[in-house]
């Protein structure tokens, strides 16, 4: 497994430093992004489908972009690849362009991209997943193999990041049967009682100060890197947040209905303080795990999301984690209450071009890219 696209090198040769512009699809976290860029002294594009997405930026012109570049759809983007580097332009992935494009698909892509797009073999399953955040010392729910063997609240998820989309609670075997899509690939998973927590970090491998992540396996011992708690947020789910206000569940499902978990949008969150050094705990873990998941892999790099549950017991579940900027930190697009603590309004978005920034003054961007 290459770490950085080969081509990435000769890619970066080209360019004009003085001439960077970040790029980013119109849609996710790309506001905080653009901001951000255009905060850090960068020249911004927005990239989409059709005219109309454009017009929305006009509210927003602190953010909106020096330069569009208008696509009749998404794969387009892959054709236009040498266009984009003769732009100068580095892209920065978020939700929306793994999805637009398919993961397969971006990793393909012959544009210089903030953070390692090799690390999403290891976001998109469930069991590499698993297997990368159980090393880092993370405790995840439990997954339940055999539906008849469910005695006790459970959650089904289906492949793939589909925001919640379809996911089900059961309390037994009828329940799952009576609302499970066997089609498509399911994973059932314990359903652990607690309040959500989404962290927002920021791993920069090319700072030596702050919070170092030391490293484990090969690079035990050693300083890693800094790690940065962006933001926290919750988010909003349709209709599980509202759903108690008509009853019980049995109330709920006499009326034809189920508690469903459709994201539709987020809210800002800070944790019981004596809670946070297991936070970064778990966060450390994660990045430091990150490092050794392949023999020359360069892990996580960038901003990251682990998403937790923490019971009354105060122990955390962590759920899953996100490889990449998160849409939850549009939360903090002025600042949360903890990177505000560092610099007054900094948000994750502006982070990433700062570490582009600092990456270009040291000459190092290849370190950061991929
Ligand atoms: P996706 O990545 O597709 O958005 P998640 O795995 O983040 O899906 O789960 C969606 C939502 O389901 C979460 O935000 C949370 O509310 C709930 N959830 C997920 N896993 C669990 C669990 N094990 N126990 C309780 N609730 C869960």
């Amino acid at each position: 497994m290459a770490t950085t696209h080969p081509h990435l090198p000769d890619w970066l040769a080209a360019y004009n430093p003085a001439e960077i512009t970040i790029g980013v699809i119109a849609s996710h976290s790309s506001l905080q992004i653009l901001h951000g860029a255009r905060q850090e002294g960068f020249r911004t594009l927005g990239i989409c489908v059709g005219k109309d997405r454009k017009k929305m930026y006009k509210a927003f012109p602190g953010a909106e972009p020096d330069e569009w570049m208008i696509l009749d759809n998404y794969l387009e983007l892959l054709n236009k690849a040498e266009e984009l580097r003769k732009r100068n332009v580095i892209i920065i992935p978020h939700g929306s362009l793994v999805e637009y494009l398919s993961p397969a698909n971006f990793i393909t892509l012959e544009v210089p991209t903030f953070g390692n797009r090799q690390i999403l073999k290891w976001e998109g399953s469930r069991e590499l997943q698993r297997q990368w955040l159980e090393s880092g010392g993370c405790t995840m729910p439990k997954v339940i193999e055999d539906p008849h063997e469910i005695n006790g609240p459970v959650i089904i998820k289906y492949a793939g990041a589909k925001g919640g989309r379809g996911y089900f609670i059961a309390r037994n075997f009828r329940d799952f049967r009576r609302n499970v899509d066997l089609e498509e690939e399911f994973t059932i998973q314990e359903y652990v009682l607690g309040t959500r927590y989404y962290f927002q970090f920021f791993f920069d491998p090319i700072a030596e100060d702050g919070y170092q992540v030391e490293g484990m396996g090969s690079r035990e011992g050693q300083n890693c890197g800094r790690l940065e708690l962006m933001s926290i947020d919750r988010r909003d789910e349709a209709n599980v947040d509202e759903f108690y206000k008509l009853g019980s569940l049995r109330d709920i499902r006499d009326m034809g209905l189920e508690p469903s978990f459709v994201v539709t949008g987020n809210t800002p969150a800070v944790l019981r303080e004596s809670l946070l050094p297991e936070a970064f705990r778990l966060g450390e873990g994660a990045v430091a795990a990150s490092l050794e998941l392949e023999e020359d892999a360069r892990g996580m790099i960038g901003p990251f999301c682990l998403e937790t549950l923490v019971t009354d017991k105060l122990e955390f579940r962590v759920f899953e984690i996100s490889a990449r900027i998160v849409a939850g930190s549009n939360v903090a697009i002025g600042g949360s209450p903890y990177s505000n603590i560092n610099e007054p309004g900094l948000s994750t978005g502006q982070r990433i071009a700062r570490c582009i920034r600092k990456a270009i003054d040291k000459d190092c961007l290849s370190d950061i890219l991929s």
